[in-house]
Order: structure tokens, then C-alpha cells, then sequence
């Protein structure tokens, strides 16, 4: 879904949206149903917990100690194109800024924020991107996070 600003080489060498600590487990990417249903098939060790109506990984955090999703494999995120929909969207997010749904882009992720904000909002609006994830934010409102002062807004939900 990012391909036309963030190179998949890229995200092969960093991998640091894969990776949390006690302080973001909040960011662990949602699993929905039909997804959570592949993974019970496909991956029957891997244990997933209930968060609001949507699942997450069960990740076991001990501090600071960054601890990584048990989809990372040394090829990358073993799910593919089936990774869940924060995954796929990271450094994206939907945010609640005092009721309204926003985008914004993580500055975690170093590709994509050091784009000009001009070149993210005009990415936002190209091939309904924005509209994609208020749709989406729309049928599970669990991933709609808080937002975090200081986060780049690069649409807003009208
Ligand atoms: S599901 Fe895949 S892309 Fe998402 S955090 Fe886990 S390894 Fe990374």
C-alpha cells in the first residue's frame, strides 16, 4: 500500500516497526478475524489475546528489552501480503485528536518522515489512501489510537 514512498529494501533492513517494548506494546498491530483465523491454521503455536474486539500477538515484555513480533523472520514478516492492516499501513496511523479521526505518520520510521509533509498529505489524498484507512478505522475502531502531541498530521476525517 506504501510502495510510492517507501521501498521495500528499506523495511528489509530495518524492521523496527517489528520490535516493542513495554513502553508501545500499544502499537501492536491488530489482528482481525479473518486474519486471526489464517494464523490459527497456519501457526497453531502462536497465541493470540483479546484486545477490545479485535486479537494482538501474546508478547511477553521485561522492561525496556525490545522484544519482536513472533511473525519477524530473518526474510521478513512471514505473513506476507496477509499482515495485518496497522502493519501494512505503518508509519500511518489513525489517530482521535479530541473526537476528530487524523492520519498521522510515526517518527519512528526515518524513510518516510524525512519526506516533505507536503508530499505525505498529497500521498494521503492519491488513490483514496486516507478514505482506505477512515473506512477501515471505521470497522474497528480498536485501532484508532490516541494522538500523540507532536505527530504529524497529514489528514483529517471530515
Ligand atoms: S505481523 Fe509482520 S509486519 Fe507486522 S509486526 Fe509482525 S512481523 Fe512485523
Amino acid at each position: 500500500m506504501l510502495k510510492q514512498i517507501l521501498k521495500q529494501s528499506s523495511c528489509g533492513k530495518c524492521r523496527i516497526c517489528c520490535g516493542f517494548d513495554e513502553s508501545d506494546k500499544w502499537e501492536i498491530p491488530l489482528v482481525f478475524d479473518e486474519l486471526k483465523k489464517l494464523i490459527e491454521e497456519r501457526f497453531p503455536d502462536v497465541k493470540l489475546i483479546p484486545r477490545g474486539n479485535e486479537h494482538v500477538f501474546d508478547m511477553q515484555f521485561n522492561g525496556d528489552e525490545v522484544v519482536y513480533c513472533p511473525m519477524l523472520t530473518e526474510n521478513g514478516c512471514i505473513l506476507g501480503d496477509d499482515k495485518p492492516f496497522d502493519c501494512r499501513i505503518w508509519p500511518f496511523r489513525v489517530n482521535d485528536l479530541n473526537g476528530t479521526r487524523v492520519i498521522t505518520v510515526s517518527p519512528v520510521c526515518g524513510e518516510v518522515s524525512s519526506l516533505p509533509l507536503s508530499a505525505l498529505t498529497e500521498f494521503a489524498e492519491k488513490d483514496g489512501f486516507a478514505q482506505k484507512l477512515f473506512r477501515a478505522a471505521k470497522a474497528h475502531p480498536d485501532m484508532v489510537k490516541p494522538y500523540i502531541s507532536g505527530y504529524p498530521i497529514i489528514a483529517a476525517e471530515v
